[in-house]
Order: C-alpha cells, then sequence, then structure tokens
C-alpha cells in the first residue's frame, strides 16, 4: 500500500527533509508521525476504510500528511479542487458519497453553504484561526493531530482497494470519479521511477508546484518524493518570479510541470541569471498538455542547450502516466516518447476503436498497464466504453512511428469538422506558434452556419505588440491548406486554462454558441 510505502521511507531516512515550505521543514520521522496521529483521529471521529473523504486546498504539509492519513486508514481520498465553487463541491460530495471532508479554513466558506444538501456529516479545518465559528460535526485539525500515533489496522487490498477518487477535469465534459487503487498509484510511481535510473535514494529534491491535488502532482511529486526518500520543495500556487528563486535557492533536481509553467520561464525578463540553475536540474518533464514544439526550443535556447526538458503524457485513468521521452537523449520533437516499462500501446481504428491499424497511421492511442483505473466511480456505461478489451480508450488520436515512439495529434473531442473536413487544432496551433508575435494560442471549432463549425483563433499577443487579425489569417493562408485556415482571430489578454494549465476549449465554444442565442 501507499502507506507501507511511507513506512518504509521512515524507517529508511528519519532525518531526511521530506518537505520544505516556506521555512518550515519537516522530516520523514515527523512525516509518518503526523500521518499516524492524524488517522488514529480520524478514525476516533468515525472515518473508516471505504469512507469517501474529500480534501481541499493548496499545495502544504497539511494536505500531504491528509493524504497519506486517510489512505492508512482505507478511506478513499476525494481530491477536491481547490478553486470549485459551491455548485461543483457539491456535485462531487454527492458523486461520491463523501461523509467527511478536509478543508483550508480559507475554503471553509464554500462548504459551509453546500453542508444542507449534501451527505457530509464532518468537517476537518486545518490553519483554524478563530474566524470560523466552531459548528456541530466540525473539528480542527490543530486537535487531532495530538492524538497519539496510533490508528486501526484497515487490512487493506492494494489490488482492490481504492486509494482516491480522481476526478476528471471536465476539460472535455462531465467531470468523472476515476477509481485508483493502491496498487494503480504504487505501480505509477515506480514505473516512473524505473524510467529515471539517474535518480538516487534519499539523495533528490522534487519541485512541487503542480497541484498535488490533481494526479500529475499527486503522482511525480507527493508519491513519487516518498518512494525516493526525496524532499520536496513545495510552493502553492506558480509565481514565476517565487518559482526561479526557489530553483536558485534550493536545487531542485526533478521538476515535473506543465507546458504554460516553461512558456513563462522562457519569457522571464531575467532569465539568464538563472540559467545555471535551471541547466543543474536532472530533469524536467512537461505533461498534461501538448507541449509547443517552439516552447521546448526556447527552453534550449534560454539554456544555451543544456537544459534536460522532456514531454511525457499521461491522463487521470492511467494514474496518470504512461509515456515520457527517454531522460538520457534529448526529447523527440512533437513526441510524447515511449511507453512506460509495463505498459503497452496501440492505435486503434477511429472508425470502431477496435482495430488495431499499421505504424504511422493515425487512430485513437490505446494503452494497458498496472496503472490503469479500476473503472469509474458508478458509472458502469462509461467505463465499458472506455474499457473495451483489456484497453483503456484515452480519446486522444495519434501515431506510431517505426521505433515505437507515440506522438499525440489531438483530442478526439477537439477535432474540428469544418465543411466535412477533419482538422486538428493542434496543426494550426503549432503554425501560429512560429510567428514572431504570438505568445500564446489556442485553436477552437467554433458554430457556423454554413461549415457546421469554423475554425477560430485565439491570441495573446506578445507584450507591447499590436497585429491584425488579417496578419495572422494571411500567415496561415502561405502554410496550410486552405480549409484549415481560421476564419476567425480574436486576441485575448489570457487564456482560460484550468489549473494545470490546460487550456479550455470548451469554455471558448460555449461563449460563441451562447453568442448565437
Ligand atoms: P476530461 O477528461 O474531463 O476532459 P482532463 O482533460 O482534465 O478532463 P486529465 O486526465 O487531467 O483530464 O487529462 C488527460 C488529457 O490531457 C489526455 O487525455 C490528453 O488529451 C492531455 N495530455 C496530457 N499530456 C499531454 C501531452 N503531452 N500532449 C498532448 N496532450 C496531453
Amino acid at each position: 500500500t501507499l502507506g507501507q510505502m511511507l513506512d518504509e521511507t521512515v524507517t529508511k531516512m528519519p532525518d531526511t527533509h521530506a518537505m520544505i515550505f516556506g521555512d518550515q521543514t519537516v522530516t520523514y520521522r515527523q512525516f509518518g508521525d503526523q500521518v499516524n496521529r492524524f488517522a488514529g483521529a480520524l478514525a476516533d471521529i468515525g472515518v473508516v476504510k471505504g469512507d469517501r473523504v474529500g480534501l481541499m486546498g493548496p499545495n502544504c504539509p497539511q494536505w500531504e500528511i491528509s493524504f497519506y492519513a486517510l489512505l492508512k486508514l482505507g478511506a478513499i481520498v476525494v481530491q477536491t479542487n481547490p478553486m470549485y465553487i459551491e455548485r461543483e463541491i457539491a456535485y462531487q460530495m454527492n458523486d461520491s458519497g463523501a461523509t467527511t471532508i478536509i478543508v483550508l479554513e480559507m475554503m471553509y466558506p464554500r462548504v459551509k453553504h453546500i453542508l444542507e444538501e449534501t451527505s457530509l456529516k464532518r468537517v476537518v479545518v486545518f490553519n483554524f484561526l478563530a474566524a470560523v465559528e466552531p459548528a456541530q460535526g466540525m473539528y480542527s485539525y490543530d486537535d487531532l493531530i495530538k492524538h497519539d500515533p496510533v490508528y486501526p489496522d484497515a487490512a487493506i487490498n492494494p489490488i482492490e482497494d481504492l486509494a482516491v477518487l480522481q476526478y476528471t477535469g471536465g476539460t472535455t465534459g462531465v467531470s468523472k470519479g476515476v477509481m485508483l487503487t493502491h496498487y494503480n498509484l504504487l505501480a505509477n510511481t515506480l514505473q516512473v521511477q524505473e524510467w529515471d535510473p539517474n535518480k538516487e535514494y534519499g539523495n533528490e529534491r522534487i519541485l512541487t508546484i503542480l497541484p498535488v491535488f490533481h494526479v500529475y502532482g499527486m503522482t511525480d511529486c507527493l508519491n513519487y518524493a516518498v518512494a525516493l526518500g526525496a524532499t520536496q520543495i513545495i510552493l502553492p500556487r506558480f509565481d514565476v518570479d517565487q518559482v526561479l528563486e526557489t530553483i536558485r535557492v534550493h536545487k531542485p533536481t526533478f521538476f515535473p510541470g506543465a507546458p504554460t509553467m516553461f512558456m513563462a520561464i522562457n519569457s522571464h525578463p531575467r532569465i539568464a541569471e538563472y540559467r545555471e540553475s535551471l541547466v543543474a536540474i536532472k530533469s524536467c518533464t512537461s505533461g498534461s498538455a501538448p507541449l509547443p514544439l517552439e516552447v521546448a526550443q526556447k527552453f534550449l535556447e534560454v539554456t544555451h542547450g543544456e537544459g534536460n526538458l522532456v514531454e511525457g503524457y499521461g491522463l487521470s485513468e492511467a494514474s496518470p502516466v504512461t509515456h515520457c521521452n527517454p531522460l538520457d537523449r534529448p526529447t523527440l520533437a512533437g513526441s510524447i516518447g515511449l511507453p512506460l516499462p509495463d505498459t503497452d500501446y496501440v492505435i486503434m481504428d477511429l472508425e470502431t476503436g477496435d482495430r488495431e491499424i499499421p505504424v504511422g497511421e493515425i487512430g485513437e492511442l490505446c494503452v494497458r498497464g498496472p496503472q490503469v483505473m479500476k473503472g469509474y466511480w458508478k458509472k458502469p456505461l462509461e467505463t465499458a466504453e472506455t474499457m473495451r478489451n483489456g484497453w483503456l480508450h484515452t480519446g486522444d488520436i495519434a501515431r506510431m512511428d517505426e521505433d515505437g515512439f507515440c506522438f499525440i495529434i489531438d483530442r478526439k473531442k477537439d477535432i474540428i469538422i469544418a465543411g466535412g473536413f477533419n482538422i486538428y487544432p493542434r496543426d494550426i496551433e503549432e503554425v501560429l506558434y512560429e510567428h514572431h508575435k504570438v505568445k500564446e494560442v489556442v485553436v477552437a471549432g467554433v458554430p457556423d452556419l454554413y461549415r457546421g463549425e469554423t475554425v477560430k483563433a485565439y491570441i495573446v499577443l506578445q507584450p507591447n505588440t499590436e497585429a491584425s487579425e488579417q496578419e495572422f489569417i494571411a500567415f496561415c493562408k502561405t502554410r496550410m491548406a486552405a480549409f484549415k485556415v481560421p476564419r476567425h482571430v480574436e486576441f485575448r489578454d489570457e487564456l482560460p486554462r484550468t489549473i494545470v494549465g490546460k487550456v479550455l476549449r470548451r469554455k471558448l465554444v460555449e461563449e460563441e454558441k451562447a453568442k448565437l442565442q
């Protein structure tokens, strides 16, 4: 179990720092001790194996202690996005049937509003300040953590028992609870570890800037650190100045991030001052969304060719990592790399999704391995649709090259069908990224009376630049087939993104639909 993995590291590395958070440090001995205390206290207030428990807060030691305490009790962590509004929290609590939620004090008012419409019976508040009025069923983390470090044995079966209900981000539709077992999460942690033979047990420092409530941060920062006996340098939110300064001072050896983070780093005005610190990071990985070629190249430029940035790929349904570029050679441009150990992948035809197609052809990426979910929580139909004949259908369109490298073309749901032509937004985005005035771009299919859908580009310009719609349309005309050229261009100050930097295309399309009504 994940709890046993923590115990093993506590025994081997008691005095190594598990976390650095501001001026606070937590050793593995303290981490293990507080996890056990909190687990004991949660059991006393009635949390038992199989209970779903919401966990809502930013990256911080209390969040990580709560996570492992719940896992030790055999409870199921319901990762709750701290940005959620009341309606979204209520949906998640009701869908999962959570009876307890652990929440940062500052976020408690949103939870308070929805208590009556959910099955929540207990609220544990951390960072509990006098500002929150005590109420029936409310507990303070600081009080609970005083419990003795003993808790009941939950007799967890790692293969069967769920560790986490990881709600999908809802980028493409209704958020579903992905059932991940202890075995799934442990497997993925070990697969990631196996991928990187240069990592030394007890001697690594991981920059935890990805949110740990998201599956990518949970595995690549938190669980990976525990597996490696590594020190996490935890930051609660992305601020590029603070991130660069943290890298300079704390010298992480591993930096898992998202494309937007590397974009912000590349365009930092004093990037030259941080070159050496960036080069010293043994590996930076980019995942969660396509890494534009332009961004990967710029990272190499700002690090004078010595930066170690590789692209990987994953999804909630696979705990999440399934592919990554090898770390011992330069990343293959535009590719998500090779499958992790014990992971198989095939490309299936787009029509039926059940016929393997030849190398080089475009189809749906399907994967299998020990990290693949048990299914969607209470959604047997969606589970049967996604897991067919032992393969997880990812909903991503991809191709495989002769050497087995995988290239993501786009998401099935993002394909634009304009006048009968299939258009991949990413193709057009890559072209527009080559334009020197473009800072960020996203392309979406917006409703069109004549063509069904038509191509629209949303562009964030580089600072202090001006441009016209026509300029970009003309640029595209010389670089792509006419049917792909955006018909509309809109300039924005920023793009709507999820917390890990995925562009919310659906939001942009909904805005367009609303204009037509
Ligand atoms: P939903 O499933 O509800 O749409 P989501 O997008 O937030 O929500 P996640 O599991 O967080 O779901 O994201 C997985 C998806 O992220 C993948 O299916 C893929 O489309 C995209 N993705 C991840 N890494 C990459 C990458 N390197 N290149 C392209 N796409 C990527």
